[in-house]
This record gives C-alpha cells, sequence and structure tokens, in this order.
C-alpha cells in the first residue's frame, strides 16, 4: 500500500490521564502509539485539571448540560439543576473520584472539551485523546442511544467505564441478573463476577490498559486516514459489541488483519519521513 497523500499525520500526540481509574497506565498507552505510529506522544494529568482553568462553576454547569436524559430521544440542551451542578463541581475538584452511572452526550462533551483546549494546542498538528471514567454515548439511526468506549473527534474520548459497560456482557450473565431482580432479590454483583470472571473487563481491571492500547489506536487511525473500525473480529481495529468480542480483538497481543498491518506499517514510514 502507498502512503495516501490525504492522511493528515500529526506532529504531535496528547494523552490526558483518567485519575479515577489507578489501574489504567495512560504512560504506556503512550509508549505503545509513538513505537506503533512514529508521532511523538506525551501523556498530561486530567483534561479537566488541565485547562480547567477559571469559572469551574461554568464548566460543571456546561458538563451537566451535557447529561443525556432520555435514551430514546436525541440531545437536547435543557438547562441543568442546582444538584447536578454541584455534582460536577465535586469531580471537578477531585478528578481522582470515578463519575458514576450518568451517561453523557458524547458530542457535546467532545465540543466542550474542544473549546477548553488553549488556542495554540487547538490544531491538527496536535491530536489530543482524553481518557474519562465519564459515561459516553451517541444518539443512533435505531432511535437510541449507544454507549461507547470511545469517540473518535477532536479531541477523540476513551471511556474506562464504557470499557466495562458499552460492550454486552455475555446472555447467561444478563439472565442470571434478571433471575434475582425477579424474584426481588439484591443482585449478589461479586457472585455473578466470580461466576463470569474473565469473561468482561471490570472497573479496574488489569487488563484495562491493553484493552485500551487499542481503542486509542482506532482514534488515531480515524483521525489520520478517516478510518475507524474494521470488520475482522482477529483486528485491534474491530469494533467489539460483545466483552467476548472485545477481549478476542484487544487481548491476543498486536494483531491487526492485513490491511491495516500494512497501513500501519506505511503510516509509520510516513510519520518518519
Ligand atoms: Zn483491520
Amino acid at each position: 500500500m502507498t502512503v495516501s497523500h490525504l492522511w493528515n499525520i500529526p506532529g504531535r500526540l496528547v494523552l490526558y490521564r483518567d485519575e479515577s481509574t489507578p489501574r489504567l497506565d495512560v504512560g504506556e498507552i503512550a509508549a505503545y502509539l509513538q513505537e506503533t505510529l512514529g508521532i511523538p506522544t506525551e501523556t498530561k494529568q486530567d483534561f479537566l485539571k488541565e485547562y480547567g482553568r477559571g469559572d469551574l462553576r461554568r464548566i460543571a454547569e456546561r458538563i451537566a448540560e451535557a447529561r443525556v436524559r432520555n435514551v430514546d430521544k436525541p440531545f437536547e440542551i435543557e438547562e441543568a439543576a442546582y444538584g447536578e451542578i454541584a455534582f460536577e463541581l465535586r469531580f471537578l475538584e477531585g478528578p481522582a473520584k470515578k463519575v458514576p452511572g450518568v451517561l453523557y452526550d458524547g458530542l457535546r462533551l467532545e465540543k466542550l472539551l474542544r473549546e477548553l483546549l488553549p488556542r495554540k494546542m487547538r490544531t491538527s498538528r496536535v491530536q489530543h485523546i482524553v481518557f474519562t471514567s465519564r459515561m459516553i454515548g451517541t444518539f443512533e439511526r435505531d432511535g437510541r442511544y449507544h454507549a461507547h468506549v470511545n469517540l473518535c473527534g477532536y479531541p477523540s474520548i476513551i471511556s474506562t467505564s464504557g470499557a466495562v459497560e458499552a460492550p454486552a456482557k455475555p446472555r447467561e450473565y444478563y439472565v442470571m441478573k434478571q433471575r434475582f431482580m425477579q424474584a426481588g432479590d439484591a443482585v449478589p454483583f461479586e457472585l455473578l463476577k466470580e461466576r463470569f470472571s474473565g469473561q468482561f473487563i471490570d472497573y479496574d481491571d488489569p487488563r484495562m490498559t491493553e484493552v485500551l492500547k487499542g481503542y486509542a489506536l482506532q482514534c488515531m487511525v480515524h483521525s489520520i486516514a478517516g478510518e475507524p473500525f474494521c470488520g475482522n473480529r482477529k483486528c485491534r481495529l474491530f469494533d467489539a459489541h460483545w466483552q467476548s468480542e472485545l477481549i478476542e480483538a484487544q487481548l491476543h497481543g498486536d494483531r491487526f488483519c492485513k490491511k491495516h498491518t500494512e497501513m500501519l506499517t506505511a503510516m509509520k514510514r510516513a510519520a518518519g519521513s
């Protein structure tokens, strides 16, 4: 494959840590991207801590406005309640806390993050990947929101909660969970985790870093070549809908389909020239 003149190879990548996920080693992901793509890559602290200067309350308000209020309706901006703004302020002031149980409109969040980037960093020569514990989704053609592991854009966003919650767990997991709920019992999550151990990525899973290397690479291939996902389930650029597919694509070494192996080699060569 020849190098495409349409590729936009940035001179620099910046990755931002999710400080609420101690198991996630963003430095290791940066080293992986630099090695694979040949583009100088650095890591910085939590994005909102890095650039969230000034009016924190206003930023909290805008994050709260990005909440998805109805998963069956396209995004509509609504004024945030006082309690929601206070909720966001707590996480802005303490990024080591994991943001629980809220789905945000990914595109709205991306727009906010883009606007917070200092002007000299907001250029196609510098690409950014923001790691966060916030759950992100987009409204899809089937008429409802879908949660994602990553949203490839400017900046790209990768959700650690999304890695756990977006791809579906084994069917039997939901059947068993449903059985407890129908019986009116509390769901024994620890027991379920034990029963399905290894079959899905969990919060603070030791495999989280390895899995998210593939998702970070997906975003880079998207921003360079406009090509996000692959249809081959043995390729790290595969768009997994099930946890079993995610594990298959991401945890069997650095595996790519023929097309993407060649593409990555050509990209690295182009970045070095
Ligand atoms: Zn592929």
